[in-house]
């Protein structure tokens, strides 16, 4: 039975039988969000990982401003516009060398549909019988059917099951057995002859924020090099400075054959996504046969509002100061996570770039673990918006975070593992 005065809306990720209250936000600056009771929020976690800047960016929020008075929506079939044109020539430049076009979307999820259909459309235009697609355990790549197919199998798709596609999986390069995950992928390629191998660069996050060294990225882009097997990279979650560089692949110095973006794309302000390919990718769809055509399309396709904001990130990434900052906040978040290293309570504790993540010792660990939403309402309760996946606990700040909320965000963890334990 559900209370009749509840609000009509269906919240993702949210089981409104146990967390029926939503706090209520009514604006957003820098780090903080702000709410309609009067606190002040500390954006641990970047809203979902998308906000990069801070909420509400003064040079992202004007040109937003400007464009939605000049024109806000065009179809992008037979059309285009200025927003759309700049932001694809900047990313060009910014983005690992080699990456010749650019395609929008509106969200990651829609992103990697984009890839795996780009990927698949490549090998069936130049008339090669290639559709098997290799994944790494514990990935996520979205929640529409083919992102989920390529995504790690578990309780967000049990029930979908049947609809998803088979692929081959092979194991995540833990730490002391990274070979077997090369051993897997350099036979998957061999045996199977995919069409394309598609992984997050450096750091899965869904699955768990689980990191791996760049040379196990740059043999993985070799081995299938090797075999012609396209390279994925869905850097969705890693792109726009999280790991420490604007792109994870810069650090393993890798030219991934496709390459999703989304999240910070915008700087986190509106829904776009991009995915970028190689020439070869758009010359097998290239012809006067309209067969070869590449069919995917969405209404609001580089909705030019939303390619405002993302030209203005791309402006705040040209300015040095950006990248000193991304480099600050991974120098603080290193001394903040330090102490956590020797703390008994904690495994795993680890950073890459500015993201850190450590797990509770508990003995249900998993997404689903009794403490995740345990540890959720305590840090509500502080002011603090984290948002543990299962025991692990992770802070991904907007870079415009400061020493003391990071100080206020490692004392609420450490005071949680006090009220906890
Ligand atoms: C968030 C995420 C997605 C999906 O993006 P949406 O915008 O939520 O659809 C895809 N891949 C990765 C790695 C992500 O972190």
């Amino acid at each position: 039975m559900t209370p009749k005065t509840r609000s009509p809306i269906w919240h993702p990720f949210t089981q409104h039988a146990l967390h029926d209250e939503m706090t209520r936000v009514v604006r957003g600056d820098g780090a903080y969000l702000h709410t309609a009771d009067g606190r002040r929020i500390v954006d641990s976690i970047s809203s979902w990982w998308v906000v990069t800047h801070g909420h509400c960016h003064p040079h992202i929020v004007s040109a937003i401003q400007n464009q939605a008075g000049k024109l806000n929506q065009i179809i992008f079939a037979g059309y285009t516009h200025d927003p759309a044109e700049e932001v694809a020539a900047l990313l060009l430049k910014v983005a690992p060398p080699g990456l010749d076009y650019v395609f929008f979307s509106d969200s990651g999820s829609a992103s990697v549909e984009v890839a795996l259909k780009m990927a698949l459309g490549y090998w069936h235009n130049i008339g090669k019988q290639r559709i098997r697609l290799v994944v790494m355990q514990h990935s996520y790549h979205g929640d529409t059917v083919g992102a989920m197919s390529v995504g790690a199998r578990g309780v967000f798709n049990a029930a979908y099951g049947s609809l998803l596609f088979d692929v081959t999986s092979i194991p995540f390069p833990t730490r002391g057995h990274e070979q077997a995950t090369l051993d897997a992928l350099e036979s998957a390629c061999r045996n199977e002859i995919p069409a394309a191998f598609i992984v997050e660069p450096l750091i899965l996050g869904v699955g768990g924020m689980l990191m791996y060294p760049a040379w196990v990225l740059r043999e993985m882009k070799r081995i299938c090099e090797a075999s012609d097997v396209l390279f994925i990279a869905d850097e969705v979650m890693t792109g726009w400075g999280r790991t420490g560089t604007l792109f994870a692949c810069e650090q393993a110095n890798v030219t991934p054959d496709i390459a999703c973006y989304s999240k910070g794309l915008t700087g986190g302000a509106l829904p776009l996504a991009v995915t970028l390919c190689r020439a070869d990718i758009f010359d097998a769809h290239y012809s006067k046969d309209r067969t070869r055509t590449f069919f995917h399309s969405s209404s609001y396709t580089a909705n030019p509002v939303a390619c405002a904001a993302a030209k203005a990130n791309l402006d705040l990434w040209q300015d040095p100061e950006s990248r000193q900052r991304v480099a600050s906040v991974a120098t603080m978040q290193e001394q903040a996570i330090e102490p956590f290293r020797a703390d008994p309570r904690f495994a795993n504790v680890r950073r890459t770039g500015t993201i850190t993540a450590l797990d509770l010792k508990t003995k249900d660990a998993g997404y689903l673990a009794g403490v995740g939403p345990k540890l959720q309402a305590f840090f509500k309760d502080r002011n603090l918006l984290l948002r543990p996946l299962g025991n692990t606990i992770y802070v991904m700040p907007p870079y415009c975070v400061t020493g003391a909320d990071l100080d206020e965000i490692y004392v609420g963890i450490r005071d949680a593992a006090d009220a906890l334990a």
